[in-house]
């Protein structure tokens, strides 16, 4: 049997009664039938750890009932008492952080550590979104005209919502829901079923935070869900992360109804290197980059595009570091990298690696090979250097989303520049060197708007905006801080007088003037 959500074959492997989850609305469980769930896998042992409602268009209906309902109550709730329910929030996640990556690298792969981690990068919007009504202030200009004053203000939308990816369950959601919620919205979010264990945890918390019912919903399903997000018309904004294809859908289709969408999407990071860079550390951070979360981060830079003889003396140090990396359960002391989210994932990254030996690239270490010793069920791959790897390639064109890193050789700044300028992805960029010069003139060229300057994974801290440009987003605005704020607001301009007696004009058609 095919599993309707995730795609998945569901007949092996199914664990004894895994725990079944609940969408969460009106700041409740919501029971499901275990019929109307599909499985959830530890891809470290490819068992059923849990199962996962097929939520669809009657429980996006009972969410956004229930956000509208919410909606009055929490916009008019003073900014300090929404304030005061984000740092009871913020503390409960901070003492919560242990279990929430737990439940990461169980339902994705990836290891404590770097599950810690993000749980961590998440946390930093949620601080944002505590201190958030300074950023809501407007602007305040008395005078423009005689007795007349202008002010702007910044109001909600109303009920908003986001469908998010399998590989940052806490982070991407924690990017998004505070700014929303803080600016005053209510909120439905449509989490992968990949990985939803800790995207439950969040909105345990966020009712036991005192955040009102309704105010944050979760619903779990698949195409029919966002189906039913993208056009429900009482929903008013959406933001997207994902891949691409669906990215671009969900954007042309809530735009085409009159939503505000922003969509975050698919990638391929490239790392320029220059002769001149500490290649050790160079070596160390496109291993990092590369390898880490077994390759499944937007941000990752999977292209190495080394100047000159750069990839002479990178090579070796990339081959040194892959040597000592250990793979395993994420959960495992001393594991460097995960398994492959789920299996058809593998699958997919292992054709990757074939199509890259068909094309002609050098393939230098080989991961598909890879069984781990005591857990030969749990979907797992060794890390994969391609070397040679040219732009006519579909291995350099197209994202693979696992641990596989190409180094692509040119002879000149100018040719590599122009290679990442011309690639479709632009999200996430760096350079590697020790000439301020090259690295100034690297930050003003590029077409990319993430860049790094010898930081490979150059993801903006949680206060900042984050966002992809060319057919890695869509839409105007990028996600979180300033650009979260006005994505998430309506700017209003008002224009005031008030009666003054003494000073009353005569009637006039004429265009008002402000002298
Ligand atoms: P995905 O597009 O498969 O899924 C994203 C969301 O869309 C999920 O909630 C999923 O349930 C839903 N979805 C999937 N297929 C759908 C369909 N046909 N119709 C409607 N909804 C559908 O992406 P993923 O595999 O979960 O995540 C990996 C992708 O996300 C990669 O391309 C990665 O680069 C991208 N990503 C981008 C960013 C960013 O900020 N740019 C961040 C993280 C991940």
């Amino acid at each position: 049997m095919v599993d309707t959500v995730t795609g998945r074959p569901e007949a092996e492997a199914e664990g004894a009664t895994p725990p079944i989850l609940s969408h969460w609305i009106d700041g409740r469980p919501v029971e499901v039938l275990p019929e109307n769930t599909g499985p959830v896998w530890n891809p470290a042992t490819g068992e059923v750890v849990a199962r996962v409602p097929r939520g669809g268009a009657d429980e996006v209906a009972r969410a956004v009932a229930a956000a509208k309902a919410a909606f009055p109550g929490w916009r008019d709730t003073p900014l300090i008492a929404r304030s005061e329910i984000f740092f009871a929030f913020r503390e409960l996640v901070w003492q919560h952080r242990n279990e929430m990556a737990e439940l990461i690298t169980r339902d994705h792969g990836k290891t404590f550590p770097d599950a810690l981690g993000s749980v961590l990068r998440g946390l930093e919007t949620i601080e944002f979104a505590c201190g958030l009504p300074t950023q809501l202030a407007g602007l305040n200009t008395p005078n423009v005209a005689t007795n007349v004053d202008a002010f702007t203000l910044r109001v909600p939308l109303g009920v908003t919502a986001a469908i998010t990816p399998f590989n940052f369950p806490a982070m991407v959601p924690m990017w998004i829901y505070p700014i929303a919620l803080m600016c005053g919205n209510t909120f439905i979010l449509k989490p992968s079923s990949h990985t939803p264990g800790a995207t439950q945890l969040q909105a345990e918390l966020w009712t036991k935070a005192g955040g009102p019912d309704g105010t944050f919903n979760i619903v779990y399903g698949g195409r029919e869900a966002v189906a039913a997000i993208v056009e429900h018309p009482d929903i008013a904004a959406i933001q997207f992360v994902g891949s691409t294809a669906v990215g671009r859908h969900v954007f042309e289709e809530g735009t085409k109804r009159g939503k505000r969408v922003a969509s975050f999407t698919s990638a391929k990071n490239a790392m320029l290197v220059l002769p001149d860079a500490d290649m050790e550390l160079t070596a160390d951070a496109a291993v990092a980059s590369g390898y880490g979360s077994a390759g499944e981060r937007c941000m990752a830079q999977t292209l190495v595009i080394a100047v000159g003889n750069a990839a002479e003396r990178l090579r070796p140090l990339i081959l040194e570091r892959i040597a000592r990396l250990k793979v395993g359960p994420g959960m495992e002391p001393g594991v460097d990298m995960g398994p492959i989210y789920s299996r058809e994932h593998r699958e997919s990254i292992i054709r990757w690696i074939d199509k890259g030996v068909a094309e002609g690239a050098e393939l230098v270490v080989d991961g598909r090979p890879f069984v781990h010793p005591t857990n030969p069920n749990g979907f797992f791959l060794g890390v994969t250097l391609f070397d040679h790897v040219t732009p006519e390639m579909e291995i350099y064109q197209e994202e693979i989303f696992g641990p596989v890193l190409g180094i692509v050789r040119v002879a000149t700044y100018e040719e590599a520049i122009s290679l990442i300028n011309g690639h479709k992805y632009a999200n996430g960029t760096a350079i590697f060197t020790t000439d301020g010069g090259a690295a100034r003139r690297f930050k003003l060229e590029v077409q990319v708007p993430m860049i790094g300057v010898n930081v490979p994974i150059p993801v903006p801290a949680g206060y900042l905006s984050f966002g992809g440009a060319k057919q890695s987003a869509s839409g105007d605005l990028a996600m979180r801080g300033e650009d979260g704020v006005r994505f998430f607001s309506q700017q209003k301009m008002v224009t005031e007088r008030w009666p003054d007696p003494s000073r009353r004009e005569t009637l006039s058609l004429v265009f008002p003037g402000n002298r």
